[in-house]
C-alpha cells in the first residue's frame, strides 16, 4: 500500500524544477567562506532618499494594503521615468501595474495571455524563472540559442530565430540587457524580433530590469523594443527597482504596455499577491524621479567594477565574454582546464574560496553552455580585489 509520503506530491509540470542552482552554491560559498559571486545582488545600499522615503511612509501609517495597480504616486513616476528616459508615454491610470517584482510581472504576463500549448520563444540561457512560469501556464518553450561569436560577445542565428515562430507563438518573452550573458541586443536584431512578432502576430514581453545598466562603451545603448514600430501596441514592458536602485529584496516592480494587455495582468496579479510593498511603493516613485546623474553615478560605478573583475578573470587564464550590460560577466573554463561548468563550480570554493554559477543550467541545450559559467560584479571593489586574488591562484589545467 502506498502512503501519502511515498508519492511526490510535487505536480508533474513542476517536477523538471529542482531548487535552484543559486542556494546549491550560495549554501557552499557559506559552508567554505568564499567570496560569493554567484548570485547577483549588490552589497550595497540604494540611494538614501530612497531608504528615508521608506522610513517615513512606514512611520506614517502607510502600512496596509495598496490600490490592486498600485499607489498613484508610483505609477505617475513610472510614467514619468519612462517618457524621461525612453520618450515612450503610458498612462498611469489603466496602462501601468505595480507588481511584486519583475518576477511576478513575468509570470502573471504569461499566464495571463498564454492558453495550455501556446508557444513562448525565449533566448536561452534563460533567466530562470522563465522557464518554470512558462510551464505552470502548461504553454511550450522554444529556445532561441545564445553563442559567443567571434567578437567576443553573444548572437543568436537569425534562421534559428525564424524558425522558432509558428502557427502556435503567443509570445516572445526577451530580455534585455541579459542576464546571464550581459548582452545587449542591437537595433538590428530587435529589428528582427519585431519583424516576427507582426508577421506572426505575437505579443512581446520585454524583461528590462538592467535598462540603465548598459556601459558607455557597448556597441548601442539601451533601446526598448516597445520603441520600434508596431511594437508598443503588442509590448508588456517589466522592469523592477532592484537591480537600478539597488534594493533586490524589495520586490517593486511594474509592467506598461496598453489596456487590454496590462488588464490580462491584472486580472491574474490579483490571485498572486494582490499587492505588495505599501510603504516600499512610495519609496520607490522618489528614487524614480531622481536627477539624471544618479542613473550615470550608477552606471559608471557598476562598470568600473566590471572592468576590474573583467581584467581580473582574464589575468587568472579565464576567457572572459566582456558583458556590455547588466552586473554579470561569462566566461569560458577550457583555457583552465574546465570541461563543465557544473564541476567547475562545485569545486571552485575548494580551490580557491570564491563561487560562481555554470550557466549550463540555464539552457534547454545544455552542450551550447558546458563550459561557461557566470562571475557578479555588483560588488564592493575590495570585494572583488579578493575574489581577483584568489582566483589568480587558480592552478591551470586542474580537474573540474
Ligand atoms: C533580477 C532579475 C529579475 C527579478 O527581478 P525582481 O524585481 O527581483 O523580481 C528578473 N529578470 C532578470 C533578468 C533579472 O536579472
Amino acid at each position: 500500500m502506498t502512503t501519502t509520503a511515498d508519492v511526490d506530491p510535487l505536480v508533474a509540470r513542476m517536477r523538471p524544477f529542482g531548487t535552484t542552482i543559486f542556494a546549491e552554491m550560495s549554501a557552499l560559498a557559506v559552508r567554505t567562506g568564499a567570496v560569493n559571486l554567484g548570485q547577483g545582488f549588490p552589497d550595497t545600499d540604494g540611494p538614501p532618499e530612497m531608504l528615508a522615503a521608506a522610513a517615513e511612509a512606514l512611520r506614517t501609517g502607510q502600512n496596509q494594503y495598496p490600490p490592486g495597480p498600485g499607489i498613484p504616486a508610483l505609477r505617475a513616476a513610472v510614467a514619468a521615468h519612462q517618457r524621461r528616459f525612453w520618450g515612450l508615454e503610458y498612462d498611469p491610470d489603466g496602462e501601468i501595474v505595480v507588481t511584486a517584482g519583475a518576477t511576478e510581472a513575468v509570470a502573471a504576463a504569461i499566464l495571463g495571455l498564454c492558453e495550455p500549448g501556446d508557444e513562448v520563444v525565449c533566448f536561452e540561457p534563460y533567466y530562470d524563472s522563465y522557464a518554470a512560469s512558462i510551464a505552470l501556464a502548461g504553454a511550450v518553450r522554444r529556445p532561441v540559442t545564445l553563442r559567443p561569436a567571434a567578437d567576443g560577445r553573444y548572437a543568436f542565428d537569425p534562421a534559428a530565430l525564424r524558425a522558432a515562430f509558428g502557427p502556435r507563438t503567443r509570445l516572445v518573452l526577451l530580455n534585455s540587457p541579459h542576464n546571464p550573458t550581459g548582452k545587449v541586443f542591437t537595433p538590428a536584431e530587435l529589428a528582427l524580433i519585431a519583424e516576427l512578432c507582426r508577421e506572426h502576430g505575437a505579443y512581446a514581453v520585454t524583461d528590462e530590469v538592467y535598462e540603465h545598466l548598459v556601459f558607455t562603451d557597448a556597441a548601442s545603448g539601451h533601446l526598448p523594443l516597445a520603441t520600434l514600430p508596431g511594437m508598443r501596441e503588442r509590448t508588456l514592458r517589466i522592469s523592477s527597482a532592484g537591480k537600478t536602485f539597488s534594493c533586490t529584496g524589495w520586490k517593486v516592480g511594474w509592467v506598461s504596455g496598453p489596456a487590454a494587455l496590462v488588464s490580462a495582468v491584472l486580472r491574474v496579479k490579483q490571485f498572486l499577491t494582490f499587492v505588495n510593498a505599501a510603504p516600499l511603493q512610495p519609496a520607490v516613485a522618489v528614487a524614480l524621479a531622481l536627477p539624471d546623474d544618479y542613473f550615470a553615478d550608477f552606471r559608471a560605478g557598476m562598470q568600473a567594477r566590471r572592468d576590474q573583475l573583467v581584467a581580473g578573470l582574464a589575468e587568472a587564464g579565464f576567457q572572459v565574454l566582456a558583458p556590455e550590460g547588466t552586473y554579470f560577466v561569462t566566461a569560458d573554463v577550457t583555457a583552465l582546464g574546465g570541461r563543465d561548468g557544473v564541476e567547475f563550480c562545485r569545486s571552485l570554493p575548494e580551490r580557491c574560496g570564491v563561487v560562481a554559477v555554470p550557466t549550463q543550467v540555464f539552457y534547454d541545450d545544455a552542450e551550447a553552455g558546458r563550459r561557461l559559467v557566470r562571475f557578479a560584479f555588483c560588488k564592493r571593489p575590495e570585494v572583488l580585489t579578493e575574489a581577483v586574488t584568489r582566483l589568480r591562484g587558480l592552478p591551470a589545467n586542474a580537474a573540474g
